[in-house]
This record gives C-alpha cells, structure tokens and sequence, in this order.
C-alpha cells in the first residue's frame, strides 16, 4: 500500500530565470511569446513587434529601459487609442453609486 501522491502540475525543478525576457504576448492577436521587443540603445529608440499579426510600436527608450517597460507602453497607448476610438459614444452608466454591501452580518 502507499498512499500516492496527486501528482502536482507543476514540474519540479530549477526555475529558469530569465531576467531579460523580451517576448511577450500581443494584445490584439494574443499569441503568446509573439511580440519581440528590440531596444536600440545607441539610437535610444525601443521597437516592438508582433511577428503574427504584425503590430508595431515604437518609444524612446534610454539605458534604464527594458524591453518591459516597451512592452507596457505599448498596452497604454493600444489603451489610449481604443478609449478614443469609443470616445464618441459614452458608456451608458458609470457605477459610481453601488449598493453597500456589508459583509458577515447576516444573521441578526
Ligand atoms: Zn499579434
């Protein structure tokens, strides 16, 4: 007999660490690992593409930048741009006013 363990879903092991990581997912296709971020520090200019559906970005970048700094920057403006592109029309109610709810005081 042996009680056997559930086998957990996370392999053991040395995490990899990647302190560099510079792939990342697309926020319009959401591939994942499809978004390559270059920085070109000499130029001070930051690149960033989705090599599946092909978005692009680019920012200033200078040396203490990382490719996820780009990588945010460009989830920003893709942020900015579609709240301008729904600009036009205003979201019908803005829930300011909710309910109280109060919590572990049901029973009186
Ligand atoms: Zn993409």
């Amino acid at each position: 007999m042996g009680k056997r363990k559930k086998s957990s879903r996370k392999p053991t092991g040395p995490r990899k660490r990647e302190p560099l990581e510079n792939t990342f997912t697309c926020l319009f296709c959401h591939h994942d690992k499809s978004v390559t971020v270059r920085m070109d520090r000499k130029e001070g200019i930051g690149q960033l593409f989705c090599k599946v559906c092909d978005q692009r970005f680019q920012s200033k970048v200078n040396h203490l930048t990382e490719p996820i700094d780009i990588y945010s920057e460009w989830i920003d403006a893709a942020d900015a741009a579609e709240r301008e592109a729904s600009s036009s029309r205003r979201p019908a109610a803005s829930n300011k006013s909710a309910p109280a709810v109060s919590f572990g005081s049901d029973e009186e």
